[in-house]
């Protein structure tokens, strides 16, 4: 199934391990882990057709939290004569759909998902140097990986010692792969203008 802010779930979401019961349409079926969702109403496991169709909307759960604060200013600054009201009208509306649509992410820490020209960013995966290599036009990926970094980890990122000491030097191709790793990176692309961010975290 296709998510629009998260390219291969079937590599990297947080899914059951067993084929279980969906809470909200009750087929028997591979499930993401609800465990994995933040929020105050708890569930057990949602199948991707019910997460797809908006089963959780309304409800205080969600899979991330979105950067909506940069989204909003996005926006405004596409749209300079809309109100500051119907701008975050629909800045809540696009949080809406990234928030209780998207599949269940595993980070070590809580973090804001990246927006880019108005609209939230799909997640491609968990970096490496060879992801950066493969991403970069010019296949310089440390350059790339430095330019990358989204504006809520610039900061806070000595980009030498992270390229150097924690970038893994093979693929990440599986969640279980992702897991054991101290820090991890996670890398956006933009939906339009393929634009890369990354975020990254340590356990
Ligand atoms: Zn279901």
């Amino acid at each position: 199934m296709h998510f629009k802010y998260f390219e291969h779930p079937e590599k990297f979401a947080v899914w059951l391990k067993l084929p279980t019961r969906c809470d909200f349409c009750g087929a028997e079926k591979r499930c993401f882990d609800g465990a994995a969702f933040l929020g105050s109403e708890p569930f057990t496991a949602i199948c991707e057709e019910c997460l797809l169709a908006g089963a959780l909307r309304e409800k205080d759960v969600y899979a991330c939290e979105g950067d909506i604060a940069e989204l909003q200013k996005q926006l405004q600054a596409l749209k300079p004569h809309k109100s500051a009201g119907s701008v975050n009208r629909r800045a809540g509306e696009i949080t809406d759909d990234l928030e209780r649509t998207t599949p269940p992410i595993f980070t070590h820490q809580n973090w804001y998902w990246p927006c880019h020209g108005g609209d939230y960013c799909t997640f491609l995966g968990y970096g490496s140097k060879p992801l950066y290599h493969q991403l970069a036009p010019d296949g310089d990926g440390e350059e790339f990986f430095k330019n990358s970094l989204y504006h809520t980890v610039e900061d806070l990122s000595d980009v030498d010692e992270l390229w150097e000491e924690s970038l893994p030097e093979q693929t990440i191709d599986s969640l279980a792969a992702a897991k054991p790793l101290e820090t991890l990176f996670y890398v956006f692309r933009s939906q339009q203008g393929g634009q890369v961010y990354t975020v990254w975290d340590r356990r």
